[in-house]
């Protein structure tokens, strides 16, 4: 078994190892952005009906056409952009890079960053290049510059803000990498529901700009939609290479449906904004090494040296699961990822982070 595996999978993949994601049976389960809260009795019978005039005989609307609508008519999207769906924005990533894959291309994107950017550039055969991030975890805009320069990316990745560090990007960065790029730009905003700032506006000035975004954080992460925002001439090719039916008929009517009562959505993601600024407070004066300003539904925050993976295991113990993210890139050394939660969820991590913080220095 072992040589036919060695002799016909690709050598890059072997060499990989598969998206980690912990089982979080019986944890309070603060590692993966989701929003924690769910929707009124009333909102889920209604929703019930809906998902019963749903024909699972028949294949889906290939092109998503009440989800686009819906969508526009949410996120005020310009009538001069066109919109892609995706399963996810994890496949608009893939379908992205698919189509931009030539022989020798690179994608290129600050680091750290979204780990699904590079791990799709290696799935589609493509360069990466990972420009580290400055020590307050902005772009490193002489070393991005010179990057671009360099190796021509044919793809650009910028998470807004970005995930793992919850750090936003000055317009003007962005502005300046767009227009020194000669390839596509992607502005991430997986995280728009929790900061004031909006690439849209941007899309009229720049040919060479597209911007992403998910329903994932907004709290449908089970559902799987993503979608992409750009001109036609790029959507056109991007559209090629998705799967005809890449978004399922419970998803459409289901994200049609909350779409439509996204006041519910928007009040619950405001509450986590909210609880996530208390939280930020709240970590000042426990022990942490730093915390860092987020603009997205998680704090990044560091722990004293070499004690991130200690405490992470004493959370667990403790029954909370949060992200540890020492190791995965050296930029990101002692360091946590805990999502916001609800009240009393969050009130769980940051008793368990402060008793594990409070055993090891006592220890010390
Ligand atoms: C979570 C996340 C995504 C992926 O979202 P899906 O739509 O669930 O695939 C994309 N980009 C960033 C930066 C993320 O954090």
């Amino acid at each position: 078994m072992a040589n036919l595996i060695e002799r016909w999978i690709r050598d890059d993949i072997r060499a990989l190892s598969a998206y980690h994601v912990a089982n979080p049976t019986g944890y309070i389960k603060l590692d993966a952005m989701e929003n924690p809260y769910h929707w009124p009795d009333s909102l889920k019978a209604e929703w019930v009906e809906v998902l019963k005039q749903c024909e699972l005989n028949r294949y889906p609307d290939a092109s998503g056409q009440d989800v686009k609508n819906s969508l526009r008519a949410c996120f005020n999207i310009d009538e001069l952009q066109q919109v892609m769906l995706g399963n996810g924005s994890d496949e608009i990533i893939q379908c992205i890079a698919m189509a931009m894959a030539k022989p020798g291309s690179t994608l290129l994107s600050p680091e750290p960053s979204f780990v699904m950017y590079k791990m799709i550039a290696t799935f589609v055969g493509m360069e990466y290049v990972g420009v580290p991030l400055n020590k307050d975890f902005q772009l490193d805009m002489p070393a991005m510059l010179a990057a671009i320069e360099k190796h021509q990316p044919a793809i650009i990745f910028l998470a807004q803000p970005n995930n793992p560090t919850g750090t936003l990007y000055s317009e003007a960065d962005l502005r300046e990498i767009t227009e020194k790029a000669e390839g596509l730009v992607v502005i991430d905003e997986a995280y728009m529901a929790f900061t004031d700032t909006n690439s849209l506006p941007l899309l009229g000035e720049y040919d060479n700009l597209v911007v992403m975004r998910t329903l994932s954080k907004v709290g449908l992460a089970g559902l799987r939609l993503g979608f992409l925002v750009g001109s036609q001439d790029w959507l056109t090719e991007f559209d090629k290479v998705r799967m005809p039916y890449n978004v399922n008929v419970l998803t459409q009517a289901s994200v049609t449906f909350a779409l439509k009562n996204f006041d519910v959505l928007k009040r619950q993601t405001d509450a986590i904004k909210k609880e996530r600024n208390m939280l930020m407070q709240r970590l000042e004066g426990i022990g942490l090494e730093k915390i860092w300003p987020s603009e997205a539904n998680f704090i990044l925050v560091r722990t004293p040296k070499d004690t991130a993976k200690t405490i992470f295991d004493a959370m667990k113990e403790q029954g909370v699961l949060i992200k540890c993210l020492h190791g995965a890139h050296p930029l990101l050394k002692d360091c946590l990822r805990l999502t916001v939660g609800a009240p009393k969820e969050n009130e769980a991590m940051f008793l368990a982070l402060q008793k594990s913080l409070q055993t090891l220095l006592r220890k010390r």
